[in-house]
């Protein structure tokens, strides 16, 4: 069970085993960040003096809330939100909000605690956080998401502040959603907190580059990775999964730097387009009209392929470049042979840790370089930072100026994991690089500011 883990680190893994019973991506992602740590608590006696782990690994506050809504005939449902506040040691609590009807408690509480290496890599005063609803937005009217929205937000107000907690979107929560759930703060509060949620539109106080900034950020790190070895995207074959709004900016950024993205899907199916993704298309089709990537392979043309996800993987299709950018544990450690034995060069977590434990031991023997999510798409919420820091000012950036402070927050990022890395006597390895700069600035920080 607890092969690659630390002597010192084992009991506190089986304490939180025993204590989160049943939430497995929880373990999952808490066991990855430990396993890089043995290292660090070895040479640093004060992090297991100060139980810092034990304290990092239970969130500061969970909140579990009924959400009450009424569909268009009139029907009453009820859902289930909430929001885990995991970390305030970097900032206020800081994360997306995911409506998808596979969350729970687990889900989240995974997600929050990637939250809080991710934020910190970034160097922005942010703490960690997650939140969303077992809510399943597919085929919901207009009128329903707002409804949903403004139940969910009726509860979840009271915990929110600019200086306190400032959620955004995650899966099924985008500029729509931000907007109802903003228009209820507003209302409730009497108050234009244009800090209190990121991803605003950009007539009230949202910021340029925001909706781009996760697939954009993510292909900036695959640059610098590459760079790093002496090597570019021009030219390469990219295979992206998903087809929301990180996998179309993933692909948007990687068509500029002059790469070749070939794929894109979604639950049902993926497409292979071997002229290129039409990303005026993709975009008609899943951000105007709200439709499926099959609806893309049918106006495309005859020479596009469209799978089953039944049948087969995306990551059976060829490429240099892999970025996974649908969901959690999607690209398994089969996926991961079949991409190295197609000769797979770097692989880039667009989403949040949608490579299994096995897929990334199979990318590390492989010597693949390999980017895990906190660290490729942490711009994400870098950008949210950023949106907090022009609403404080009460100022709004050019898209340019916007884009350039993303890039070189990405390859702050890529620097930092690369050289901890290196430190740490595991070059080339960014799992443990990023797990480890992410851990020591929060650490750092938990040791000044006392037990609390
Ligand atoms: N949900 C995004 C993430 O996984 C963004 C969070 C935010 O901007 O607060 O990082």
């Amino acid at each position: 069970m607890s092969a690659n883990l630390d002597e010192k680190l084992t009991p506190i893994y089986e304490e939180i085993l025993r204590r989160n019973p049943g939430e497995i991506e929880f373990h999952q992602a808490v066991r990855e960040v430990l396993e890089s740590l043995g290292p660090v608590v070895a040479k640093h006696p004060e992090i297991s003096h100060a139980k810092i782990i034990e304290r990092l690994c239970e969130p500061e506050r969970q909140l579990i809330f009924r959400v009450p809504w009424t569909d268009d005939s009139g029907e009453i449902h009820v859902n289930r939100g909430f929001r885990v506040e995991f970390s305030s040691t970097l900032g206020p609590y800081k994360g997306g909000l995911r409506f998808h009807p596979s969350v729970n408690l687990g889900i989240v509480k995974f997600l929050g605690f990637e939250q809080i290496f991710k934020n910190s890599l970034t160097g922005l005063p942010i703490g960690g956080a997650k939140g969303g609803s077992d809510f399943d937005p597919k085929g919901r009217s207009d009128a329903e998401i707002m409804r949903f929205c403004q139940s969910f937000m009726t509860e979840l107000y009271r915990y929110l502040g600019e200086y306190t907690d400032v959620p955004a979107g995650d899966i099924g929560v985008g500029s729509r959603e931000i907007g109802y759930l903003f228009g209820q703060y507003k209302r409730i509060t009497n108050r234009y907190e244009s800090g209190v949620l990121t991803g605003k539109g950009l007539s009230w106080g949202g910021s340029q580059v925001r909706r781009e900034a996760t697939g954009y950020g993510c292909v900036m790190f695959t640059a610098e990775m590459l760079r790093a070895r002496g090597d570019s995207l021009e030219g390469k074959r990219v295979a992206v999964s998903g087809a929301g709004n990180v996998a179309i900016y993933a692909i948007e950024k990687a068509q500029q730097l002059g790469a070749h993205v070939v794929t894109c899907s979604d639950s049902n199916g993926y497409v292979v387009d071997e002229k290129g993704i039409d990303l005026e298309l993709l975009k008609q089709v899943k951000e105007v009209e709200r439709g499926r990537v099959s609806d893309y392979a049918k106006r495309r043309g005859s020479h596009v392929r469209y799978i089953d996800s039944a049948s087969s993987s995306v990551w059976e299709v060829p490429c240099d470049v892999a970025l996974p950018s649908a969901t959690q544990n999607e690209l398994t450690g089969r996926d991961a042979a079949a991409l190295v034995r197609n000769g797979v060069m770097a692989v880039a977590e667009g989403a949040n840790m949608p490579t299994t434990p096995e897929g990334i031991r199979v990318f590390s023997e492989a010597g693949v370089a390999f980017a895990p999510g906190k660290a490729a798409n942490a711009g994400g919420v870098a950008t949210s930072a950023l949106e907090m820091q022009q609403n404080a000012s009460r100022d709004s950036w050019s898209f340019e100026h916007t884009e350039r402070r993303l890039a070189e927050i990405m390859r702050h990022i890529h620097d930092t994991c690369y050289e901890t890395a290196d430190r740490y006597g595991r070059p080339g390895d960014y799992v443990a690089g990023a797990n480890i700069a992410g851990f020591e600035m929060v650490a750092e920080a938990m040791l000044a500011q006392g037990l609390i």
